[in-house]
């Protein structure tokens, strides 16, 4: 499975009603607050090896499932059940994921957004 994702409302006294994704770890199952323990939420990816595969996902041709994980035991677990891993720490993914949408490529575009979304 792979990137779970839910949407959680919320109903903050006077203000508009937020409707906020959350996600949840694709090893254990709980709910991802960014860290746990010493360490940092990830999203990883089974990178391929050795294949054209592989040859097509460094050219930018080929895509691979993304999944979202606490980091240390449930990386560890992904890990070793699907071999060779790539990761990044979680608070990458929102920053990436909004500049491939076009969205958030600048500080100015960041501030921009944060207006739009944030502060209403
Ligand atoms: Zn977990």
């Amino acid at each position: 499975m792979a990137l779970k994702m839910i949407i959680e409302v919320r109903h903050p006294q006077g203000e508009p009603d937020l409707l906020c994704p959350v996600l949840y770890c694709d090893v254990c199952g709980e709910r991802l607050d960014g860290k746990r323990g010493d360490y940092i939420d990830v999203y990883a990816y089974r990178q391929p090896e050795g294949t054209q595969a592989e040859d097509d996902y460094y050219a930018g041709k080929a895509s691979v499932p993304l999944s979202v994980m606490h980091g240390g035991t449930c990386f560890d677990r992904f890990n070793e059940k699907h071999g060779y891993t790539g990761y990044m720490p979680i608070d990458h993914l929102p920053v990436y994921l909004a500049a491939q949408l076009g969205l958030a490529k600048t500080r100015e575009d960041w501030n921009k957004l944060w207006d739009r979304v944030v502060d209403v």
